[in-house]
């Protein structure tokens, strides 16, 4: 019997999706989860340890390490190698429900998704 994939909670897709390198001759594309931006987004521009990433998307430390260190080499392979970088899939839900362990929501009764788009 295999055991369902854990959902991963996230605030929003993400704004920008698809990146070229200028001058980019290979052809190939590096596909960056929903889950894995996430992950970056939270850590990286929001600076939130991986126990706190952890926690607001409802996943364990250990699938976040692992979502992180994935992110980081493609991201380090598209800014080394140049071609295509393109976010999208994954698996995942957003964090909208009334008992979401969304920070953003916790604490400011709201969710970033909510923020960005009274702005
Ligand atoms: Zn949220």
């Amino acid at each position: 019997m295999s055991r369902p994939r854990m959902q991963k909670f996230i605030c929003e897709e993400p704004e920008f999706k698809e990146f070229i390198a200028t001058g980019a001759k290979s052809t190939y594309d590096t596909n960056l989860t929903i889950e894995e931006y996430e992950v970056i987004r939270l850590i990286d521009m929001e600076k939130m340890s991986q126990e706190e990433c952890a926690v607001q998307m409802k996943v364990s430390r250990p699938t976040i390490q692992i979502l992180y260190s994935s992110a980081r080499r493609k991201i380090a392979s598209f800014i080394v190698e140049g071609s295509r970088l393109v976010i999208g899939g994954g698996e995942y839900m957003f964090c909208t429900d009334t008992d979401s362990n969304c920070m953003y929501r916790n604490k400011m009764n709201k969710c970033h998704k909510e923020e960005r788009e009274r702005e």
